[in-house]
């Protein structure tokens, strides 16, 4: 979607006169853009009509910056269209049920573990996850690794084959052993079907849980919608959590599920680690559309994860020039809590177009951790002494080559000149500059 409104909107954006022909062969091409997007064909249509009655209403044709304000209007009938300002969740009750609902393979699981992340670390909740999906035991121990991993009690009773029965069975343990929030993780199905309506329909009877969530993997586009009107039309539920947003942005599925449910999305997935969870904001998911680059976001991120203390350590070693091999591993330890690294960079303008092709990941870091691991304690704080009988002993240690230690030592030694040269302001200063 973003590359062809990318051209789409080029000719607008750079030129400071636009004839009523261009402004008609843009709508066209945003157009298209949508429908390929899988936006459903009203809606895409609906929507060029719209910015076309703005355009004409702002007489976009007689202001200084004609192409400026068309993409404006554009971003913010997008922005409109995938529903107005961040909605919360409901956390109200005590304990404030949430109940997962989707197909199979939509990530419900994966989210109800995110969610519980987030509401435990941003929230200061103590959620329990209960596991209802009782067709399959790898179901209820895949809910219990997420649960280890993010230090969450996961509640499950495998013998037991109802889950109406397993869900209020585990919110009266959360009750009694002081939870506040109760996430129930569901069964889905491939395709919708009676008996998953039905279940799912019963168990949020019997439950009435405060939240209802929708979970929708992006990437099924117009299924995604009929799907979503199926779910609704049972259960009402009160949002939608749209998941598999990475990097590449499939931004279809938010604008039509939006507008054919007329339910907030509340969250978004975007990536298979715990920590790959944001709220959804529909301005910047129109940024993210219009291939603007979603800066605010990726500046909040950087900023969550930087730690000020060591922030300061660091400005003290590199001033002393004692900045080292594992001060580095640090810092890369660091990037990586950030998420995945395709995620962060598609977030950077102009950068995610250009990162299509390429596969960058956490693996990006492997040789260089190896590499670093290899290294003698003195190596590290002294670099300088890793002459070509070491470099032999630490490609073969960390099996890479010489060639590849050569290389990492040599990064190494710009990057510490550029940090010597951007002492002073220290991380903040690049916070700054970030900002812009
Ligand atoms: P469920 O059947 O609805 O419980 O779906 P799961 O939570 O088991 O997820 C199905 C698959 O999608 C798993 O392999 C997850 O790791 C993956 N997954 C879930 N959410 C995301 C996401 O936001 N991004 C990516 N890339 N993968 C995801
Ligand atoms: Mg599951």
């Amino acid at each position: 979607l973003s590359d062809k409104l990318d051209k789409a909107l080029h000719v607008l954006k750079g030129h400071g006169s636009i004839t009523e022909v261009n402004v008609a062969e843009t709508l066209k091409e945003v157009r298209r853009a949508l429908l390929d997007a899988d936006v459903n064909f009203k809606i895409a249509k609906d929507f060029t009509v719209r910015v076309k009655d703005k355009a004409i209403g702002q007489n976009v044709l007689t202001t200084l910056q004609p192409g400026q304000l068309m993409v404006k209007i554009v971003k913010d009938e997008l922005t409109e269209l995938m529903g107005g300002d961040a909605e919360g969740i409901n956390l109200s009750g005590n304990p404030s049920v949430i109940l997962m609902s989707g197909l199979q393979g939509s990530g419900k699981t994966t989210f109800s573990g995110k969610l519980a992340n987030y509401l435990k670390n941003k929230k200061s909740k103590k959620p329990l996850l209960v596991a209802c999906d009782v067709y399959r035991p790898a179901a209820i121990d895949q809910l219990h690794v997420v649960g280890d991993q993010i230090g969450v009690e996961v509640f499950s009773d495998r013998g037991n084959t109802d889950p109406v029965a397993i869900s209020k069975a585990g919110i009266a343990h959360a009750k009694a052993n002081g939870y506040n929030v109760v996430i129930i993780d569901t069964a889905g199905r491939l395709a919708v079907d009676e008996v998953m309506m039905t279940e799912i329909s019963n168990i949020h009877k019997a439950i009435q849980p405060q939240e209802t969530l929708f979970v929708v993997d992006s990437m099924t586009g117009q299924d995604a919608v009929n799907t979503a009107k199926a779910f609704n039309d049972v259960l009402n539920f009160d949002g939608v959590i749209l998941t598999k947003l990475d990097g590449d942005t499939r931004g279809g599925a938010a604008i039509s599920i939006k507008s054919v449910v007329n339910k907030p999305i509340k969250f978004i997935g975007t990536g298979e680690k715990m920590e790959a969870i944001d709220v959804f904001y529909p301005a910047r998911m129109a940024d993210r559309i219009l291939g603007m680059g979603d800066v605010v976001s990726l500046v909040e991120r950087a900023q969550e994860q930087f730690d000020e203390e060591e922030a300061r350590k660091l400005q003290k070693k590199i001033a002393k020039n004692q900045f080292g091999f594992d001060d580095f591993l640090k810092q890369i330890q660091q990037i990586k809590k950030m998420g995945n690294m395709k995620d962060l960079m598609g977030m950077i303008p102009g950068a995610g177009k250009m990162l299509k092709d390429v596969d960058i990941d956490d693996d990006a870091f492997k040789g260089i951790e190896a590499i670093i691991h290899s290294m003698t304690p003195k190596e590290r704080t002294n670099p300088s002494i890793i002459n070509a009988s070491r470099k032999q002993r630490i490609g073969k240690g960390s099996g890479t080559s010489v060639q590849q230690v050569n290389q990492l030592l040599k990064q190494f030694d710009q990057m510490s000149k550029m940090m010597k040269m951007m002492q002073g302001g220290g991380g903040k200063k690049m916070m700054q500059m970030m900002k812009g």
